[in-house]
């Protein structure tokens, strides 16, 4: 049924749209297509934001400077940990965030509850142990501020970047509890449990102001990363998500895409389907809007999408835009599904360290002088190749030897030159430069001389055989 209205409205929309191309023969090209997406989301659905037609975003062009790269993510499969993760995303923890929000009173960019409720967010990234910073624009004589934090992946060799967005400003007649209050407490709650737990690659977590008045703080934003040749593969932008009018309606969420960003629908729309136990949302790829802080994403080259709230909002923008007229419930769901598919597309884990070496293993009483074998074995989380680094216990060290497979005996030697007693230890790494904790240390006693030598091995086979008599006797 609802493919038959978008078909229907698609029609309308082409109708419309070969209309003004008729008439409109004075009007350059790409201003048509800008328009025919105007008015196509007009018809389907609601726009965020309170830009007039005539103030699109879209005269700020912004041409990418280079191609971004990604290596293509793994098929979605359930994964322990996220579903650890996402069970921990509940009302309780929504409703936070949004009554801390709501009650600076309407966050109007450049007004001081703006201001404050920008404090509160970067205090709260702050608390979590992120790297936090405020990132200042100026634009049509506004000013603010957007807050990033940033989780670094534990892949040195990855330059990919992943974000999570919302806009934390409000109009002057909302406390914007939905627009975008919900945004927002998707992205901080995402913060909050990711930081528990650590990704390969970098994530990204960012409230945005200025958005009400033009995009203006996802502009900066974009502009600085393009400038920064930021590897940014995806932007998750959550604007209006904690809305619904019915149980049912409160099991479907919108998902905005331009053509680029398809795989990313797809994707979220995989986690969904994979995660339908924990999560019970179901993705409705609803096409093209420009309304919300992925837009410049776009411009830039950027891959976005857009989560939407199913039902149109009668209180968007209004002073009835309250947590009273939320479906928290509904919230959290829509939270969950965009957490799930940040944690698994950055690809979460606990642990990229190989695990401690094992104790050596070897000769303890030998003579100086003379080379001993140690071994040793571990293995990786990710069954990485692994490098061993014995430490001799005399100043010397074996330096890094391999790589060699995860979970296969290794094998070092050494000679030491002065009689005494050593500790061996040993760690390991990665290929990707992850280090273990050290091992167990080994004793080994290396006398002066070979007859002292011989006596101590003597000995000590002596006192092992009395120490088995008296055990029997
Ligand atoms: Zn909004």
């Amino acid at each position: 049924m609802r493919k038959k209205i978008y078909a229907v409205l698609f029609c309308i929309t082409f109708l419309t749209a070969s209309f003004i191309t008729v008439q409109g023969s004075d009007i350059p090209n790409p201003n048509i297509k800008q328009h025919f997406d105007l008015l196509y989301k007009q018809i389907i659905g609601p726009i965020p934001g309170e830009m007039k037609n005539d103030e699109l975003p879209i005269r700020y062009e912004i041409t990418p400077s280079f191609e971004v790269y990604y290596n293509e993510p793994e098929p979605v499969t359930l994964d322990d940990n996220i579903i650890a993760l996402i069970n921990q995303v509940d009302e309780e923890l929504l409703l936070n965030y949004l009554e801390n929000l709501t009650a600076f009173g309407p966050r109007v960019t450049g007004t001081s509850a703006c201001e404050e409720a920008g404090e509160y967010i970067y205090n709260e990234f702050v608390n979590l142990g992120l790297e936090v910073r405020y990132q200042e624009w100026e634009n049509g004589g506004f000013s603010g501020k957007n807050i990033e934090a940033t989780m670094h992946g534990v892949d040195n060799s990855s330059n990919e970047i992943y974000i999570i967005c919302a806009h934390y400003d409000s109009v002057s007649t909302s406390p914007g509890a939905d627009d975008d209050g919900s945004g927002v407490a998707a992205v901080m709650a995402s913060a909050k449990l990711m930081s528990t737990f650590l990704t390969y690659h970098t994530v990204r977590f960012v409230t945005f102001s200025g958005e009400e008045q033009g995009l203006y703080g996802s502009l900066h934003y974009v502009e600085e990363a393009l400038e920064n040749n930021d590897n940014i593969v995806a932007v998750l932008n959550a604007d209006m998500i904690g809305f619904a009018e019915t149980p049912e309606d409160a099991s479907y969420v919108k998902i905005f895409e331009d053509e680029e960003s398809e795989w990313l629908t797809n994707y979220t729309e995989d986690i969904s389907q994979q995660y339908n136990d924990f999560i019970g949302i179901e993705v409705i790829p609803s096409g093209y809007s420009w309304g919300s802080d992925h837009y410049y994403f776009w411009q830039a080259g950027y891959n976005a999408i857009f989560y939407f709230e199913y039902n149109y909002n009668d209180y968007y923008h209004t002073s009835g835009d309250t947590i009273e007229h939320m479906d928290l419930n509904y919230a959290a769901k829509n939270s969950k599904l965009i957490l799930a598919t940040l944690a698994e597309i950055s690809e979460l884990t606990t642990q990229q360290s190989p695990n401690k070496p094992v104790k050596p293993n070897g000769e303890i009483n030998g003579k100086y002088g003379e080379e001993y074998k140690y071994t040793t074995i571990t293995t990786d989380p990710q069954n990485d190749e692994i490098f061993y680094f014995f430490d001799w216990g005399d100043g010397t060290d074996s330096g890094w030897v391999g790589p060699f497979d995860s979970g296969v005996t290794v094998e070092a030697s050494h000679k030491w030159t002065e009689k005494g007693s050593y500790s061996i230890i040993v760690k390991a790494k990665d290929t990707e430069g992850h280090e273990s904790e050290w091992s167990e240390p080994l004793s080994v006693s290396m006398p002066k001389t070979k007859i002292i030598n011989y006596f101590s091995i003597r000995f000590n086979r002596l006192f092992t055989l009395l120490d088995k008599l008296i055990s029997i006797l």
